[in-house]
């Protein structure tokens, strides 16, 4: 399926834990102040991208632990990145871990999701996601994985099991 992509990061240790392949998707309407990514907001920019082709080159890599979906804000493309983690999950038993990063609040994906925007559809194909706007006035450089305090590192699994955001803590998250 197609996508727009701003780039692919195919060695990465600091977008979750493990060696990961980042793959950075154009487009975000946050528009966080201070985020450091501002040329993936325009959701024309970029390149356009094939997420089977983007799969083939993610399977390279035997050393690889997971795959980390940001941006941008994968979301926008919800129903490509949704084809890409299930792909991934149903390579050599599942090996690989997917991680996404979102500027929506977990609560709101849940509220917002319907059957047009694929939320639910990637939703269930993430292992983890990091949620929440980037807010500069709680930025913190101490944060595991995540950029200002309001951010969560969410268990997705157990979030949907339980009917709640449920969010690793500091010690769980250091243990990664
Ligand atoms: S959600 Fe992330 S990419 Fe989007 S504006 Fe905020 S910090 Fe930037």
């Amino acid at each position: 399926m197609k996508f727009r992509c701003a780039g692919l990061t195919p060695e990465s240790i600091v977008d979750g834990p493990g060696l990961r392949f980042t793959v950075w998707t154009q487009g975000c309407l946050h528009h966080c102040k201070g985020c450091h990514n501002p040329q993936t907001w325009d959701m024309d920019a970029g390149i356009e991208s094939d997420t089977d082709e983007v799969f083939e080159q993610i399977i390279q890599n035997p050393l690889l632990d997971g795959v980390t979906l940001s941006g941008g804000d994968p979301f926008y493309q919800a129903k490509p990145m949704a084809e890409l983690a299930k792909k991934i999950h149903s390579y050599e038993g599942g090996r690989l871990n997917v991680i996404a990063f979102t500027g929506f609040g977990y609560e709101e994906l849940i509220a917002q999701a319907n059957a047009d925007n694929g939320y639910m559809e990637l939703l269930r194909q993430c292992d983890y996601l990091i949620d929440g706007r980037f807010i500069l006035e709680q930025r913190s450089l101490e944060l595991k994985f995540r950029g200002s305090r309001n951010q969560r590192f969410i268990d997705v699994k157990r979030s949907l099991k339980e009917g709640r955001a449920v969010a690793l803590t500091d010690e769980e998250l250091s243990l990664m």
